[in-house]
């Protein structure tokens, strides 16, 4: 429980490692450190256990991202056996450990009875939206790489309609079980993974899994106004699951795409927008860019650098009900780089009468009663 080892490393496999050469490199494991292999082996014990820690976490998508992200700490520190989220897997795993001797002190979690079909894993996928296409909505083909039934054996694992057979490992029982002192452990077969057959004659395209990776292609209808990080469940889009089992689901998360002009805070956008100093002082009419075309903004006289003017209804749609955000324009004076000999001309005549009708105040002064 102390200082933890990385997962990968457990399993002897790289950071990129496909979701095949993690689930076969752990079954190597499993098999090789199996209790029923090395009895009363206490260091295969725990490597067994390492095992199936770590392949619990990097065998599933969606925890395996979540290790990667935020390593061990993704599982929090309390969650018992060196992290073990699933604690119903290491129950599975060795339960009769705790049943055997010291009577049903952990309820029914000792004992479970041969695994059912298990369903599709969820995919996760993150689509990138530019705030163009948030506001509008839109619909999307993405292509994805995802299991589907194998073709040649129809799912059924088997070759030409071969039929399941009782496992040798463990007759029948799902569970492989040793004694050690006092305790009887049972594990989870590890030939069958607890069904307690196994198929004849395995389907040689996919090796007796029954199913195999495809590209497909999903379209997604992405609602108008989606907040960045929102994850959407489109039900049923993930991989294939077990004969008799349901098809896992496909998470859709929106990331923006940075837009040079508008910012985003919510339903509302914000732009900068630059003025002369005249145009300021004086007020003007312009036309500001939105999301959807162009609105006539009026700038009254005297306006200061830095005032944000508000666009009512000029942001995104709201998610939730009827309505749209606004659009924040914040103004700002923009000081020419390089200035005609005329137009030098003017504004030394204006800065000397600016200076004579504020009464030949020092610099100092301007700013103290800017303040007051
Ligand atoms: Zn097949
Ligand atoms: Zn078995």
């Amino acid at each position: 429980m102390s200082d933890k080892r990385d997962y990968y490393e457990i399993l002897g496999v790289e950071k990129n490692a496909s979701e095949d050469e993690i689930k076969k490199a752990y079954r190597k494991l499993a098999l090789k450190h199996h209790p029923d292999r090395n009895e009363g082996d206490k260091e295969a014990e725990q490597k067994f256990k390492d095992a199936a820690e770590a392949y619990d976490v990097l065998g599933d998508a969606e925890k395996r991202q979540k290790y990667d992200q935020f390593g061990h700490a993704a599982f929090g520190a309390g969650a018992g056996q060196g992290g073990f989220s699933n604690m119903e897997d290491i129950f599975s795993a060795f339960g009769d450990i705790f049943g055997g001797g010291f009577g049903d002190i952990f309820g029914g979690r000792g004992r479970r009875g041969p695994r059912g079909p298990r369903p599709g894993r969820d995919l996760r996928i993150v689509l990138d939206l530019t705030l163009e296409e948030i506001d509008e909505g839109v619909t999307r083909t993405v292509s994805l790489k995802r299991y589907e039934h194998c073709d040649t054996c129809k799912g059924s694992g088997g070759e030409d309609g071969s039929g399941k057979t009782t496992c040798q490992t463990c007759g029948g029982r799902g569970q492989v079980q040793r004694s050690q002192g006092f305790f009887t452990m049972a594990s989870t077969c590890p030939t069958c993974r607890g069904e307690g057959q196994v198929i004849e004659k395995p389907c040689k395209s996919c090796k007796g899994s029954g199913k195999q990776q495809e590209k497909s292609d999903v379209e997604l209808r992405i609602p108008a106004g989606i907040e960045e990080g929102v994850q959407l469940r489109v039900s049923g889009q993930g991989d294939v699951g077990d004969p008799g089992a349901p098809r896992g689901d496909l998470y859709v998360v929106v990331r923006e795409i940075e837009h040079k002009m508008f910012q985003r805070s919510g339903p509302d956008v914000m732009t900068e927008v630059p003025f002369s100093y005249a145009q300021l002082a004086l007020g003007d009419k312009v036309e500001i860019p939105t999301l959807r075309g162009k609105v006539e903004m009026t700038i009254p006289p005297g306006t200061q650098s830095g005032k944000v003017f508000r666009l009512r209804d000029q942001g995104l749609p709201h998610m939730e009900r009827r309505g749209r955000g606004d659009q924040l324009v914040r103004v700002f004076i923009e000081v020419p780089k390089k200035l005609t000999d005329r137009q030098k001309e003017l504004l030394r005549e204006f800065g000397e009468i600016e200076s004579s009708e504020s009464g030949n105040k020092s610099f100092f002064d301007k700013i103290a009663s800017y303040f007051s």
